[in-house]
Order: C-alpha cells, then sequence, then structure tokens
C-alpha cells in the first residue's frame, strides 16, 4: 500500500519547490510589454537581483536556462581562440568547460575529481606559466550540483591575485545563489552566472549574468557576442524590448518579483542561515546511517566544502536507486538521481543519489525527507546506523549548524 498521496515534495537540486506566493503572482494575462505597470515592475527588480549576489555591478536576464548562461558570459567574456581555464570539481564545471570549447574558446581544465575541493595551488601554478595572458578569464562553479563540492571563491581570488594575473573571475552560483553565502563584490568576483529554477523559487526559464564595470569594459572587444547575446543592451537598455533582445517573459518577472519579495522578507543572511541549519540536519543524519554501514556514506567529506543546497550520496548499488523510488512511489518524496557519478548503464550509478535542501524549504520538509529515507532503508533492509533522525532533529532544535 502507498503512502503518497498528500502534497508530493520534489527534493531534486532544481527545479527546485516553486511557493505558492509565486504561483499566484504568475497566473496572470499578458500585461502590454510597451507601456505601464510592466516596466516599472521589471525596473524594481534590478536592485534586488544586484542584493541577492552582493554587488553593484550590472545585471542581464536571459530567457533561457543554466547552459544558456553559460553561453552568455562564454560569448561576452571571450574572443574566438582566446583561452579560459576551468576549475572543475565535478560534471557542471566539464560541462561549462565544454560549452565554451564548443565555442571557439580554447580551454584549459584543471580537473581534481568528485569529492576533493580545488587545489588553490595548481590554480596559481597554471596562472603563473601563462606568462603570455592568453587566459582571458577562470571559469567554476560556486557549488557543483553533481558532486556537491563548494569552492572556496575568496581563495580562489587569492590565488589569482597571488600569481599577478589579468584573468577575469567568472562563477556559475545557480545551484547556490539564494542559498548559500555569496559576495561577488567583495570576494572579487568579475562574472556570476545564475538561473532562476533553484535559489530563486521560480520554474525554468530565466537566467542572468552579473558582471562588474571591469568586465563590461573588457567585454566591448568580443567577437562571440551575436546581437542575442550580448550582455551590453540587457543591462543598459534604450529601449525595453533590449532587455531580452525581444519579447518578456511575462509570467515569469511577475514569479521573480514574488520571489524576490520573499528572500528580502526573511533577509538574505536568514534564507543561508536556513540552508545551513537543514543542510547540517541531513549531514548529521548521514553520520548516523553511515556509522552503521560504511557503504553509506556522503560525497563530501568536510561539511567546509559542502554545499548547502544539496548532498551528494552513496548507498552502495543497487540501494540509491531502489531508495529513491521507495521514496517516490511509497511517500511521496522524490530525491535527486546521482549525476557524474557513474554513466547511467553502468550498475554502480544505482549506488548514488543526492538530497536536495535548496530554495523554499523548511525544517519540516528536510526532517519528513529523512523520515521518510529512514522509513525507506527499514522497508527495503538496507543496512544503516540508527539514530540519524534524532540527530537532524537535534540540529533543528539548536537552531544552528
Ligand atoms: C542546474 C545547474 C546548471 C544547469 O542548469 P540548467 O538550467 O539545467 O541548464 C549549471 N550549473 C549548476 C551549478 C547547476 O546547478
Amino acid at each position: 500500500m502507498s503512502l503518497a498521496n498528500g502534497r508530493p515534495y520534489l527534493a531534486i537540486p532544481g527545479p527546485s519547490v516553486i511557493p505558492d506566493r509565486v504561483l499566484r503572482a504568475m497566473h496572470q494575462g499578458s500585461p502590454n510589454i510597451y507601456e505601464g505597470p510592466l516596466i516599472d515592475m521589471v525596473a524594481s527588480l534590478y536592485p534586488d537581483l544586484r542584493a541577492v549576489a552582493g554587488t553593484s555591478g550590472h545585471v542581464a536576464m536571459y530567457i533561457g536556462n543554466g547552459h544558456s548562461a553559460w553561453e552568455a558570459a562564454n560569448a561576452n567574456l571571450f574572443n574566438r581562440g582566446d583561452k579560459a581555464l576551468v576549475l572543475a570539481v565535478g560534471q557542471f564545471g566539464l560541462s561549462w568547460a565544454n560549452s565554451a570549447r564548443a565555442m571557439g574558446i580554447e580551454v584549459e581544465v584543471l580537473d581534481f575529481g568528485k569529492s576533493a575541493p580545488a587545489d588553490m595551488t595548481r590554480v596559481e601554478d597554471a596562472l603563473r606559466a601563462d606568462s603570455g595572458h592568453r587566459i582571458k578569464a577562470v571559469l567554476t562553479t560556486h557549488v557543483d550540483t553533481a558532486s556537491t563540492i563548494k569552492t572556496d571563491i575568496p581563495s580562489l581570488r587569492a590565488a589569482m591575485d597571488a600569481a599577478g594575473h589579468p584573468a577575469l573571475l567568472a562563477v556559475d552560483c545557480i545551484a547556490s545563489l539564494g542559498c548559500d553565502e555569496f559576495r561577488m563584490d567583495d570576494w572579487g568576483v568579475d562574472v556570476m552566472v545564475a538561473a532562476c529554477q533553484k535559489g530563486l523559487m521560480t520554474p525554468p526559464g530565466m537566467a542572468f549574468v552579473w558582471f562588474s564595470e571591469a568586465a563590461r569594459l573588457r567585454s566591448g572587444k568580443s567577437d562571440l557576442a551575436t546581437p542575442y547575446w550580448a550582455w551590453g543592451p540587457r543591462a543598459e537598455p534604450e529601449e525595453f524590448w533590449h532587455i531580452w533582445d525581444g519579447t518578456a517573459p511575462t509570467s515569469h518577472l511577475y514569479g521573480l518579483r514574488e520571489a524576490l519579495d520573499m528572500i528580502r522578507e526573511e533577509g538574505l543572511p536568514n534564507v543561508w542561515r536556513r540552508h545551513h541549519v537543514l543542510a547540517s540536519a541531513v549531514w548529521a543524519a548521514f553520520d548516523c546511517w553511515s556509522a552503521g554501514n560504511p557503504a553509506i556514506g556522503m560525497n563530501v567529506s568536510d561539511p567546509a566544502h559542502r554545499g548547502w543546497s544539496v548532498t551528494a550520496a552513496r548507498f552502495g548499488a543497487p540501494h540509491a536507486t531502489r531508495l529513491r523510488d521507495w521514496c517516490e512511489k511509497q511517500a511521496g518524496v522524490t530525491l535527486g538521481i546521482g549525476l557524474g557519478m557513474a554513466p547511467s548503464t553502468d550498475p554502480a550509478y544505482h549506488g548514488f543519489l543526492r538530497v536536495a535542501h535548496m530554495g523554499h524549504v523548511n525544517a519540516h520538509m528536510t526532517l519528513g525527507a529523512l523520515a521518510v529515507m529512514e522509513a525507506g532503508l527499514h522497508a527495503l533492509d538496507i543496512p544503516h546506523g540508527e539514530g540519524a533522525l534524532a540527530a537532524a532533529a537535534q540540529v533543528v532544535a539548536k537552531g544552528a549548524p
């Protein structure tokens, strides 16, 4: 018998849960896109988009997903034949590198594997070796959603400065914006990309590129920036339609306005803290489960290197897939597949999953998901250590990581 009827919980790392407030805000007919309230509402988005990124710089909006945000950044940062240095700690860093390569950019990848953080001395060495300054930008994920490794952006900036290299720093915050602490200006980030369907709690369809004045001055020369991808007219439009190089994504904009209101009402530091506490509850549960079965464990051993919005874990094949199926069919909780750990045709693939704690999530949702996982471990006879739910509840009771 299934106990899944009731409100389902999609606990995958994007798209995330859409708040009812956002859904209601989107439910409107088409507005006039030439004059009237929409124009003022869009103007009101900019201060909040800057605030959530921690920047006083420029913002370009696109109709697109995260992959489009990568291409937007590539198109404005590089000329054909320029070089990019990419730090990869999982599938998403490698995919950004692929998108750059496909656009005719020469790419040097520093691949740190799938479960260790980036080694900044290797970055510094690679930049020092580039004495002709062919590398125009360093690209990295803040949180790689596949491995769930968080990259220490201030340390990366320090390594770039130590090398005395003029490359710009571009960071993918698609999985972390509005979840994990990020301070674009304070951390010396020149370009940051995100999409709306993760921490920004809006259905997939909008992408954003924030860029510094230094990046803007550099980008004037890019021969990859076609009219659609050029960030200049979008960030400093002479006409309203320049913001999207065409028709505005009207429903998404209403949703985004509401989501940014929700973030502002809660307070960005509180949003970060909520994610950190809920992540810590998940980690406490895993520590207990794995104590009774070494096949169970989190992908990232040091909590300092774990993202606050999603946790990648292993259960030993085929138990991760069995557990995901059970949680969805018997209890209405959908967990994320493991990504980039093993090909989907490899039996090892069925040993990995991810638990999202991203965006519009609160204590009862995270504790509920963990309790469902615990029930699934029992129902499926997967050996595991005891005390996971009590440990998670204690983190929530303490209200601190
Ligand atoms: C989700 C995600 C992407 C890809 O976004 P899409 O909307 O699926 O194209 C890229 N980078 C990171 C870090 C992500 O989490």
